[in-house]
């Protein structure tokens, strides 16, 4: 990992920071929406007898006598899969397959950690040079270098031994974006999102409610305040969330009150669950605009929530207007709004 000599420093001015917390904040935020949460068990010390009784005889060298492995060396450099790699000596989740790039040295390379909880930075004057060392913020294990040479969006390149770390396969849905909505019965609405280009999966449930693990019947009493709803998983990089919005108040008569189309009660009403700021500031525009079309002539009565709690609901409600073509209700309610709803939303949806 003989690359760019660079001092610490260098990155405090590239990134603001003035403080010494950021040197274990470099790149975090990037991403973040994409990468699923971790948990954080506290620090992890071992003795040096104790890690070469759970360590092979490389590993050891890597992460505690701050080797470097040979370039190439690692079938972690070619990985394409989607998933984690953690650290090989304690498991602290380190990097997203989502940050990982082919950067030519024979070293796995990422441009930014799994958290602010990874990695620490410290100053390797070893070699004969200054460099940026990376160890695990958890076990203080050695696992690289980084450099200032990376590409967008940190121009920064964390430069692992790939004998430091062991690499998980995640549900390729771990990497997709998810937006959660209400617009009445959950088996039309997945089947709608589901029809648009950029969604990979919606799934129907429940939310809006204070209710645990409600069910079917329960969540149609009324008594549980949750709406029927579908939990939307978008490559965000196809599929922008302005435009799942507009999919969603497409797809829906928006002036309805505590209803949709035949269905009546507040388990139908339709709701919008926004995860951050710009979430619900996009939604509360789109509302205004809406409004101020005068495509409606009542006002639009999307309520707009904070995303707490999403619950699946049973197995048999999951792709129900697909597998049940049949069904009275999808032939009269679902395949028609369906239709609708693809000729209105034209180019959203792939063609026939
Ligand atoms: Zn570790």
């Amino acid at each position: 990992m003989k690359y760019f000599t660079i001092t610490f420093f260098a990155l405090i001015t590239i990134y603001s920071c003035s403080d010494s917390s950021c040197k274990e904040n470099i790149g975090v935020n990037i991403n973040k929406h994409l990468l699923p949460d971790t948990t954080w068990t506290g620090k992890v010390t071992k003795t040096n007898a104790e890690w070469k009784k759970i360590l092979t005889s490389a590993q050891y060298n890597i992460t505690r006598e701050q080797g470097t492995e040979r370039a190439y060396s690692s079938e972690l450099n070619e990985n394409k899969d989607t998933g984690i790699y953690y650290c090989v000596s304690c498991k602290n989740p380190l990097f997203s397959s989502a940050t990982k790039f082919e950067s030519g040295t024979g070293w796995p390379s990422f441009y930014a950690p799994y958290s602010g909880k990874s990695l620490r930075v410290s100053t390797d004057n070893t070699e004969g040079m200054s460099r940026d060392e990376i160890s695990c913020q958890r076990c203080s294990a050695h696992l690289g270098h980084v450099f200032s040479d990376g590409p967008p969006p940190t121009g920064l390149r964390y430069c692992m031994d790939g004998v430091a770390m062991v690499f998980q396969k995640e549900d390729p849905k771990a990497a997709l974006t998810k937006a959660t909505f209400a617009a009445g019965c959950f088996w039309c609405e997945e089947a709608i999102f589901e029809s648009v280009k950029g969604v990979r999966e919606a799934i129907s449930g429940y939310a809006g409610g204070t209710t645990e693990n409600p069910t079917y019947e329960e969540v149609g009493s009324g008594q549980t305040g949750h709406a029927e709803t579908v939990e939307v998983y978008y490559d965000s990089s196809k599929i922008s969330y302005p435009e799942l919005l507009k999919v969603y108040f497409t797809s829906q008569d928006p002036t309805q009150v505590n209803g949709q189309g035949p269905d009546h009660g507040t388990a139908y009403r339709s709701i919008v669950f926004y995860r951050n700021d710009t979430e619900k500031q996009l939604t509360e525009q789109y509302i205004r605009d809406l409004d101020k079309s005068g495509k409606y002539s009542k006002p639009i009565a999307v309520q707009v929530m904070p995303f707490t709690k999403f619950w699946p609901a049973e197995d048999y409600h999951q792709n129900y207007v697909e597998l049940n073509p049949g069904d009275r209700y999808v032939q009269l309610e679902s395949i028609p709004r369906l239709k609708r709803a693809k000729k209105e939303l034209g180019m959203l949806t792939p063609g026939p």
